[in-house]
C-alpha cells in the first residue's frame, strides 16, 4: 500500500503518535523505506507528536517551569541580564550583560522578533536591571527554541513543523511561525477550539503570513472525509482542497482517508488530480507581485537572486527553473516566489571553486524540498550520481537530462538555471537540447 500511495502522488508520510505503538510506527516507517526503494521515489516523515520540555534540565536564560508568560499591556516588568534567572511575569533575562549602560528611560526595547514592545522606565547599571512598561498584550515563550537544541546535532537535518490548534496559537501566531521551519493548519483541533464560522479566515491568515515568510505550510484535516468509506468525495470537499491551494497552501494533507478509510490510493489520487487542476489556474504574475510587495527590505543578495530568477522565468515562459543547491536553501527562496513552473532542486553537497562532489550527498536537504509548492529535488543516488569532478556545465547537462527523463522539460524549452561558480552566483537561460 506504501508503493501504491507513492505512486498515486504522496510525497510526504505523516506518523501520527496520538496513536499507535513506538513499534507500530517502527514497522510503518521500515515498510515506508522499503517501498520508497522499490519505487525509487522520496518521502519525508513526519513524525507529529506533542513535545513537552522538562522542568530540571540544566540550561540558562528560560522561563520557569518552561512555561510561557503572559504579558499584559501596561505592566512593568524587569528585564535582567542575570541569564541565569528563570523568567516568569514580573522578571525575564537577556544575554546582553551591557543592556542597563545602553538603555536609558523612554528608549524601546522590541523582544520576540518585534512582537512585544516594552518601554524601559527606569535603569540599574550595579544591578544589571532595566525596569520597562509592556505596550501590548503577548505571550513570551521558549519551548520551540528549547525544542530545537534538545535536538542538538540533528536539527540540522530536522524541519521544525508547529502545529495551532487553539486560540492562544492563533493571537501568538506571530512569534510561533517565527521560530518554525514549516506550519500546519490543523483545522480538527481549532474547529473544536474556535468558533466554527472562523476556522476559514484563521487558514487564510495563517497561509498567507507563511507564504510572505517563505515557510512551508500544510492544510490538514477533513479535506476529503467522505473518501474514507467512499469512492468519490463530496462537491464540497473538493472545492476546499482546491481552495486551499488557491489560498497558497504548500501541501495538503490526508488522515483518516488514508489512515484507516476503505479507498487510500483513490484519497491520494484525487487530492493530486485536484492540486494539480487548482494550480493550472493561477495568475502566477499576480502572486509574484504580491509576495514581492512584501518582501523583505533591503533584500539579501540570495532572495535577490532567486526572486529574479522567477521573474526571468515567468517572463520568458521558461519550463523549469533549474538550480543548484546545497542546503537546499537557493531553491526554497525560489519556491517562497511561487513560479509557474516547476523548480528543479538538485542538491549537491559540496561545491569546490567549480567542481562538485556529487558521492557523499547528504539526502534531508533533497526530502524536506519535498513540503516546499514546486519543489522538485534530484535524489543523487545510484547510477544518478556523477562523478567526483564533475564540473558546473556538466552537472547541469546531467540535471537537464534527468529533468528530460522526468517530463518536466523537452527539447526545445527554455529552462532558467540558477547556480554559483565559485564565490558568484549565476542566473542563465538555457535552451534544452
Ligand atoms: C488536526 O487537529 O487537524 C490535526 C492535524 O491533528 P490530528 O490529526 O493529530 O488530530
Amino acid at each position: 500500500m506504501a508503493e501504491k500511495l507513492l505512486r498515486a502522488g504522496m510525497n510526504v508520510a505523516r506518523f501520527n503518535f496520538s496513536h499507535g505503538s513506538h513499534e507500530y510506527h517502527q514497522e510503518t516507517l521500515d515498510n515506508l523505506r522499503k517501498a520508497m526503494e522499490n519505487t525509487a521515489s522520496s518521502a519525508p516523515s513526519c513524525f507529529d507528536t506533542k513535545l513537552r520540555t522538562c522542568r530540571d534540565r540544566k540550561s540558562n536564560g528560560l522561563l520557569e517551569g518552561w512555561k510561557p508568560v503572559q504579558l499584559k499591556q501596561g505592566q512593568e516588568i524587569l528585564v535582567s541580564t542575570d541569564y541565569d534567572i528563570k523568567g516568569d511575569e514580573k522578571m525575564i533575562c537577556m544575554s546582553y550583560k551591557k543592556l542597563a549602560e545602553d538603555v536609558f528611560p523612554g528608549s524601546v526595547i522590541l523582544c520576540a522578533d518585534g512582537t512585544i514592545t516594552f518601554t524601559v522606565l527606569a535603569c540599574d547599571k550595579a544591578k544589571g536591571l532595566v525596569r520597562c512598561r509592556c505596550e501590548n498584550t503577548a505571550m513570551i515563550g521558549s519551548d520551540l527554541v528549547e525544542v530545537r537544541k534538545l535536538l542538538g546535532e540533528h536539527a540540522k537535518s530536522i524541519l521544525l513543523m508547529s502545529k495551532v490548534e487553539n486560540q492562544e496559537g492563533v493571537a501568538n501566531f506571530d512569534e510561533i511561525l517565527a521560530n518554525s521551519d514549516a506550519f500546519m493548519v490543523a483545522r480538527g483541533d481549532l474547529g473544536m477550539e474556535i468558533p466554527i464560522e472562523k476556522i476559514f479566515l484563521a487558514q487564510k491568515v495563517m497561509i498567507y503570513k507563511c507564504n510572505i515568510h517563505g515557510k512551508p505550510v500544510v492544510t490538514a484535516t477533513q479535506m476529503l472525509e467522505s473518501m474514507i468509506k467512499s469512492p468519490r468525495p463530496t462537491r464540497a470537499e473538493a472545492t476546499d482542497v482546491a481552495n486551499a491551494v488557491l489560498d497558497g497552501t504548500d501541501c495538503v494533507m490526508l488522515s483518516g482517508e488514508t489512515a484507516a478509510g476503505a479507498y487510500p490510493e483513490l484519497a491520494v489520487a484525487t487530492m493530486a488530480k485536484i492540486c494539480l487542476e487548482a494550480e493550472s489556474t493561477i495568475d502566477y504574475s499576480d502572486v509574484f507581485k504580491r509576495i514581492m510587495s512584501n518582501a523583505p527590505v533591503p533584500m539579501s543578495p540570495l532572495e535577490s537572486l532567486a526572486s529574479s530568477a522567477v521573474r526571468t522565468a515567468n517572463s520568458a515562459k521558461a519550463a523549469l527553473i533549474l538550480v543548484l543547491t546545497r542546503g537546499g536553501s537557493t531553491a526554497k527562496l525560489v519556491a517562497k516566489y511561487r513560479p509557474g513552473m516547476p523548480i528543479l532542486s538538485v542538491v549537491v553537497p559540496e561545491i569546490k571553486t567549480d567542481s562538485f562532489d556529487w558521492s557523499c550527498s547528504d539526502e534531508s536537504p533533497a526530502r524536506h524540498s519535498l513540503i516546499f509548492r514546486g519543489l522538485v529535488p534530484i535524489l543523487c543516488a545510484g547510477s544518478a550520481r556523477a562523478s567526483h569532478e564533475e564540473s558546473t556545465e556538466e552537472a547541469l547537462e546531467f540535471s537537464l537530462e534527468h529533468a528530460k527523463t522526468k517530463g518536466l522539460c523537452k527539447a526545445g524549452d527554455a529552462v532558467v538555471a540558477l547556480h554559483r561558480i565559485g564565490t558568484a552566483s549565476i542566473i542563465k537561460i538555457v535552451t534544452v537540447k
